[in-house]
């Protein structure tokens, strides 16, 4: 069996080693490991023997396994460097050992059982068997917890070999093994900040955790789920979000205090600027109504009684527009319309319902030809659309559309 150097020596860096066994898949076992395997939600320690990266750290049937990423150049009975990566292994002691406070405090303070724990890359999480816990409540615990670090009680670890033994102490979780039980305090025994079993690495005080930020509730399942990070990752995150709030602060030209009043300023002004472009929009759709209205009936032409195809872009009109547009044009006008979108390389074609007795059918026209010309579309008999991956293409469409319904009607007049 493997002396586990990191349950009573968790400060310890470097140590002599005596290889017992090597595996066909690449790991070693040791007399003696620096190195805490996965387990307990805590990720497991990397670093080096004999200056190869370790690849994984793992506990199967009670022992240690050290696995490589290729088979390692080590025989059985060789004395090995070990060497841990410190800074990860801090940064799990500091995430680690925040949740026990923060999971402590909950259960102090309100009751809640922390019921799942996750430790990923981006932020942490514990599942407290209260639900909608709201914001408020939990800043509350953040508070207590930080105040606990702040404190900078010690955090002690005891063994016991049967149960009933480490049942005596004020625990916030039942103990689910019978022997071999470690348990871990933060503060005096008697009236600690969390008490709990668990086989993890902790720092000796709290105050070396440093921070504790929560970040946000969830409802899951009936409980709160709560997302937060602590240590060097909580600092990190208030420079990251300073760093955030001060540049839209500098863009706002307001301060920490103003920036939400001046955020709300410029979202009621874009409200009317939005207004007033609808306004606008409605506008100029009505006015191009009557223009093209006007335009296909000059008072030079001989009046006609058979629909014109009328094709014209547009550079500053959406598709969305064009839709209006074709819509007040086919309750007035007997004349087929092709409106192009140029920002979106798209078109509307579109008449009026039942113009002419045999009117053409534009949704069929669109589906049967769009894909000739790089295009998708369709639509219904009256009104149909369809882009395209470029305007030659959208434009070649046209002349072939153009030809097929000047057969019947009158012949193409543009406007564009
Ligand atoms: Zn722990």
């Amino acid at each position: 069996m493997t002396l586990r150097l990191y349950q009573d020596h968790v400060y310890l860096k470097e140590c002599l080693s005596t290889v017992l066994a090597i595996t066909n898949d690449n790991c070693l076992v040791l007399n003696k490991s620096l190195f805490f395997p996965t387990g307990g939600g805590q990720p497991c320690d990397l670093g080096t023997i004999n200056d190869l990266l370790l690849a994984e750290v793992f506990e199967k049937s009670g022992e240690v396994y050290h696995r490589f990423q290729k088979a390692p150049p080590f025989k059985v009975g060789d004395e090995v460097t070990c060497k841990l990566d410190w800074d990860l292994r801090f940064d799990h002691m500091q995430r680690h050992c925040g949740e026990h406070i923060l999971s402590g405090i909950f259960f102090s303070m309100l009751g809640g059982v922390n019921r799942g724990f996750h430790m990923g890359n981006d932020y942490m999480t514990i599942d407290i068997d209260l639900p909608a816990v709201t914001m408020e409540t939990a800043l509350r615990v953040e508070l207590a917890s930080n105040e606990v670090i702040w404190s900078d009680v010690p955090v002690s670890v005891r063994y016991f070999s049967r149960r009933e033994e480490a049942e005596k102490l004020p625990l916030r979780k039942e103990i689910t093994v019978e022997k071999d039980i470690s348990v871990v305090c933060v503060g005096a025994e008697a009236n600690p900040a969390d008490c709990v079993a668990c086989c993890g690495t902790h720092p000796s005080t709290s105050g070396q955790i440093g921070l504790i930020k929560l970040l946000k509730i969830e409802n899951y399942k009936g409980m709160s789920r709560v997302y937060f990070e602590s240590g060097k990752r909580a600092f990190l995150h208030t420079v990251k979000e300073h760093q955030l709030i001060s540049a839209l602060a500098e863009k706002y030209s307001a301060d920490e205090n103003t920036l939400g009043a001046k955020i709300s300023a410029q979202e009621d002004k874009n409200q009317l600027l939005r207004q007033d472009l609808q306004k606008y929009r409605e506008l100029l759709i009505e006015r191009e109504v009557q223009a093209l209205c006007d335009a296909t009936s000059l008072p030079s032409e001989e009046p006609s009684s058979s629909p014109q195809v009328i094709v014209k872009e547009y550079e500053h009109l959406s598709l969305e527009d064009l839709q209006q547009l074709a819509k007040a044009l086919s309750a007035i006008s007997p004349n087929f319309f092709i409106l192009i979108a140029l920002n979106e390389k798209a078109l509307l074609i579109s008449r009026a319902i039942n113009t002419v007795p045999g009117a053409p059918d534009f949704g069929g026209l669109i589906k049967a030809n769009v894909a000739s010309f790089n295009g998708k579309g369709g639509g219904n008999s009256s009104s149909a659309r369809a882009a395209f991956q470029s305007l030659a293409d959208l434009d070649e469409f046209v002349q072939h559309t153009v030809g097929l319904l000047i057969d019947g009607v009158e012949p193409l007049k543009s406007f564009a």
